[in-house]
């Protein structure tokens, strides 16, 4: 008999073969921690926190499978082994023809940017991301978000917040000409929104779209293995596919990739730019001896690759992706029970706590997702990050704060890191915060970096 349907709930598919101890600090000490960070969370030092829900990226824990492959790096200066591994995996999971690999998303993005974007271009996008709007506007583009209104919205259960509004891009297109898109940035499981899928028949549209209009589509697959399997549970047509024919098929629709390999793919340190076009795949072979290394290890000990190409396996196994899904549903239910504001639906990847609603007393330039994930580390040493207006930074035009309709904090969950007794101690932690709300306070930013500002301001609580 097949019983395996009928097990009623996930567990984690793995058991524990080493661990790293972590303790809780007081609240004095917790106070000192955050005053001397300037109320940014990103300059806590990690022995200070209890549990950390800052990232995924590069925070997942690797299997014995991927430490032993370490044992296995070729370092040679050049062609190592671990390259090719590499290039069969990206090749067979995620199907592009080229490979370029990087240190990390950012370095592809670099890559992609000054390659494609040439001064004057507009970049369309399903929303932003921090270091990607970046990358495009250092090369001359101007970003222009082309995502369905849905996705601004943190009460909306559109199953698809991360499609692309084709209204929108094809006024932009209209507007300034085809030959000023270089290429639609196509983000899978889009981070800002709330970790929030394109569907399949977006994409469709999209690449027919683009076909017409000579437009390349180069895919942010940082996390579109977790896309993958929104689009199984939710789109007619697909509840029978595996999570690797359906990545596949995303990718076969696109022209090319930059990957933050710290994310999906389980390691703690990679990334890659792929692509299908042999003249911009020779640039940017090119490119990255510039910037990253020699085009066989782009910035990686080889020992990286081979963590990186046994990643690419791992992460499409069907028990992982299910535990990875399963775990943050979990943290969101115990909130959304208990009347706690979040980001609907669920995403795969963090819980984001809607701080407008969680604190409506605290006007948007008093910066209140800053304050409330600064309250949560110390209340409870739990570490988040803020993704509201201090990380949506200023318009380049006015100068002035951007105000995002989004303003969150972002509990998010490593890989294959942290139980569902951990869980349940940061579920109890923002309750509690949430039922003291109207005691927290706004900040006020003392030091303001040029550039990503979110990783490095620092902050007074306004008295
Ligand atoms: C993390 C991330 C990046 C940037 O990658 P890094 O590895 O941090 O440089 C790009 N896009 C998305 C969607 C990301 O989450």
């Amino acid at each position: 008999m097949n019983t395996e349907k009928k097990r009623p709930s996930w567990a984690e598919p793995y058991k524990i073969k080493s661990v790293e101890l972590i303790h809780m600090t007081t609240r004095e000490e917790r106070e000192a921690a955050i005053r001397e960070a300037g109320y940014n969370t990103f300059l806590i030092r990690s022995k200070e926190v209890y549990i950390d829900l800052l990232t995924d990226s590069g925070t997942s824990a690797m299997s014995d499978k991927q430490w032993a492959g370490l044992m296995v790096g070729d370092e040679a200066y050049s062609g190592s082994e671990n390259f090719y591994h590499l290039l069969e995996a990206v090749q067979e999971y995620y199907g592009y023809k080229y490979l370029v690999p990087t240190h990390q998303g950012r370095g592809a993005e670099h890559l992609l940017s000054q390659i494609m974007v040439k001064k004057g271009d507009y970049v369309p996008g399903n929303m932003y991301f921090t270091t990607t709007r970046l990358h495009q506007e250092l090369a001359g583009g101007t970003f222009v978000d082309v995502i369905v209104d849905e996705a601004h919205d943190p009460a909306s259960r559109h199953p698809f917040k991360g499609n692309v509004d084709m209204d929108k891009l094809d006024r932009l297109v209209q507007k300034v000409g085809a030959d000023r898109v270089p290429y639609i940035s196509l983000e899978g499981n889009v981070n800002m929104a709330g970790g929030q899928p394109f569907s399949m028949a977006n994409l469709k549209e999209l690449n027919a779209y683009c076909r017409q209009h000579n437009i390349p589509i180069m895919l942010d697959a940082t996390r579109t293995i977790e896309n993958a399997w929104f689009i199984r549970e939710r789109e007619e047509g697909y509840a029978d596919k595996s999570l690797r024919s359906i990545l596949r098929e995303i990718c076969d629709l696109t022209d090319g990739c930059t990957m933050s390999a710290k994310k999906d793919l389980l390691v703690n340190i990679g990334g890659f730019f792929a692509c299908n076009d042999e003249e911009v795949f020779l640039k940017a072979q090119n490119m990255v001896v510039v910037y990253e290394g020699l085009h066989t290890y782009g910035g990686l000990a080889g020992r990286d690759m081979e963590a990186m190409a046994i990643g690419i396996r791992e992460a499409v196994n069907e028990d992982h992706q299910a535990a990875r899904i399963g775990q943050v549903r979990y943290l969101g239910d115990l909130l959304r029970k208990a009347g706690v504001p979040i980001v609907n639906p669920i995403g795969s990847h963090a819980i984001f706590l809607d701080a407008r609603k969680f604190l409506p007393h605290i006007d948007q330039d008093d910066f209140p997702a800053q304050a409330l994930a600064a309250e949560l580390y110390l209340e409870a040493g739990i570490r988040a990050m803020e993704r509201g207006n201090v990380s949506a930074g200023r318009d380049p035009e006015t100068g002035r704060n951007r105000r995002p309709a989004l303003e969150l904090v972002r509990l998010t969950l490593p890989r294959r890191v942290y139980t569902q007794a951990h869980m349940d101690v940061v579920a109890e932690s923002v309750i509690r915060l949430y039922e003291n709300r109207d005691q927290i306070k706004g900040l006020k930013m003392i030091y303001e970096p040029e550039y990503l500002r979110f990783f490095q301001a620092r902050f007074e609580p306004l008295s």
